[in-house]
């Protein structure tokens, strides 16, 4: 059905959900869909691609909203709103994370999931875009309030996601535990005969409930991956970078720790919590900071670092600057600061335009977050596959595969940047495009 706002609302909850009005006015105060428009537009021009696949990608072809209750610890109810955007699914099952965060807005995860669709098709995998998120700040919850609440938007989604249908993932404030509950939650909806095929419905999952090994960490591998085939480009070897990280966690928390086994130095880290540097001339110790996040939820207090300002983080002198938690982050101001070779995005959308027409100003190599962070979506790629063909792939076949994608990828990526004399964000985009178009083109539209 079509709200007043303009959402095609499906409304799976018995209680005839629908998105909150306040929706549209914080939307077009966010504009991240439209940035994601406006990046599609650059490089379609550029490569002259069908008019009608930018038509068609112009928008989401499914946008689910639900508001839903849940019922709190002291036996309170709360009413939360949550949504799924499912972009495009020329490709493959719809496949995107799902996130909890109190700024989550229905633009938000629109641009979320286009750039689902924009990554799977560059990295060549046969998934579609989507993307969920709910408005909740889950550190104000008990472990029980996020479990049932977790439980209940499974619920409201009803049958639209599904293991060959629309595949969830962990995102910010998601986890594998969050994953589990998703499983279980949707097995429950099943008939008993057909509760064996829900362990697909999401990929993220703990090992020990039908996940991947090497999933938890394949962002952030993917991130080293690609910084290490950046490296080689420049003829420098890893063990010399040095590093700084914005976000301590799933993503920026493996890609440090990856980082440390390769020799590479972390200069300084900035989290939710504030930001510090390193006394000491070897860096930060990536697993020691990863353990007191996991204690105390924050990187500040870390013994042996000293806190230090937003702007002096931003101003740190080192090799590479990884952005991993929100987008938004890499503004012309702080493009202007920043004292780096290369920003390898982590997070989805941590660049502003106008900071990114400061990095190419000031030469500043940017590994686009399509490319950079597409290591979570492939392995998810193989949990899923695992999960479906019912086999375990051991930790080296799950890294041997993923090196391989990425490398696929960063090749097509770098021809296309040469081919059309393109900056890399555009011409990620420009080898997605090509790749939707091909299928387009030799499926043609029904009827
Ligand atoms: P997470 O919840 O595990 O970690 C988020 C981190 O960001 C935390 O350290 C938090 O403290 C920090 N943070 C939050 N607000 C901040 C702020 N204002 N300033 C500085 N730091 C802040 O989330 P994650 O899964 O690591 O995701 C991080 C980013 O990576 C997101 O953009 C996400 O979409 C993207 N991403 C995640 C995956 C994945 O597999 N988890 C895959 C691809 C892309």
């Amino acid at each position: 059905m079509n709200t007043a706002n303009g959402l095609n609302t499906v409304a799976t909850d018995s209680r005839n959900t629908r998105v909150s009005p306040g929706t549209a006015m914080r939307d077009q105060e966010h504009r991240l869909f439209q940035r994601v428009q406006e990046q599609m537009d650059r490089a379609a021009e550029a490569i002259d691609l069908a008019p009608e696949v930018r038509k068609i990608l112009a928008m989401p072809a499914c946008e689910v909203g639900v508001n839903f209750p849940v019922r709190m610890d002291d036996g309170r109810i709360e009413m939360f709103s949550g949504y799924r955007v499912q972009h495009n699914n020329v490709l493959g099952p719809f496949k995107g994370g799902i996130r909890y965060h109190a700024d989550v807005s229905l633009d938000e995860v629109r641009a979320l999931a286009a750039w689902m669709t924009i990554k799977c098709a560059l990295v060549d995998i046969p998934f579609g875009g989507a993307k969920g998120g709910v408005q909740v700040d889950p550190a104000k919850l008990s472990r029980r309030e996020v479990e049932r609440l977790t439980r209940r938007f499974v619920y409201a989604l009803g049958a639209n996601i599904g293991p060959g249908y629309d595949v969830p993932a962990p995102d910010v404030n998601t986890d594998a535990r969050t994953m589990a509950w998703i499983v279980d939650t949707y097995a429950a909806t099943l008939p008993p005969q057909e509760r064996y095929r829900a362990s697909a419905v999401v990929t993220g999952k703990p090992v020990s409930a039908g996940g991947s090994v090497g999933r938890e960490k394949a962002t952030g591998q993917g991130v080293v991956d690609l910084i290490e085939m950046w490296a080689t480009d420049q003829r420098c070897e890893i063990v010399d970078l040095s590093y700084t990280v914005q976000g301590f966690g799933k993503v920026g928390s493996w890609a440090a720790r990856v980082l440390k086994d390769k020799g590479a130095k972390l200069l300084a880290v900035q989290d939710a919590t504030g930001a510090i540097k390193s006394d000491a001339a070897e860096g930060l110790d990536a697993d020691a900071l990863a353990d007191h996040v996991k204690k105390t939820g924050g990187v500040v207090g870390f013994p042996g670092a000293q806190a230090i300002s937003k702007e002096t983080f931003y101003a740190t002198r080192a090799d590479v600057f990884i952005p991993a938690a929100l987008e938004n982050q890499v503004t012309a101001e702080t493009a202007r600061v920043l004292n780096v070779r290369l920003v390898a995005e982590g997070a989805n959308g941590p660049t502003t335009p106008e900071g990114d027409s400061v990095l190419r100003e000031r030469r500043i190599a940017v590994l686009p977050d399509v490319l950079c962070n597409a290591g979570g979506v492939i392995v998810s790629y193989f949990e899923w596959l695992q999960n479906r063909g019912g086999t375990v792939w051991n930790a080296a076949e799950v890294n041997r595969q993923l090196r391989a994608i990425l490398e696929r990828a960063y090749v097509r990526t770098k021809e296309m940047a040469s081919e059309h004399a393109l900056d890399w964000r555009s011409a990620a985009y420009a080898t997605a495009l090509r790749r939707i178009e091909q299928v387009y083109a030799e499926r043609g539209i029904f009827p």
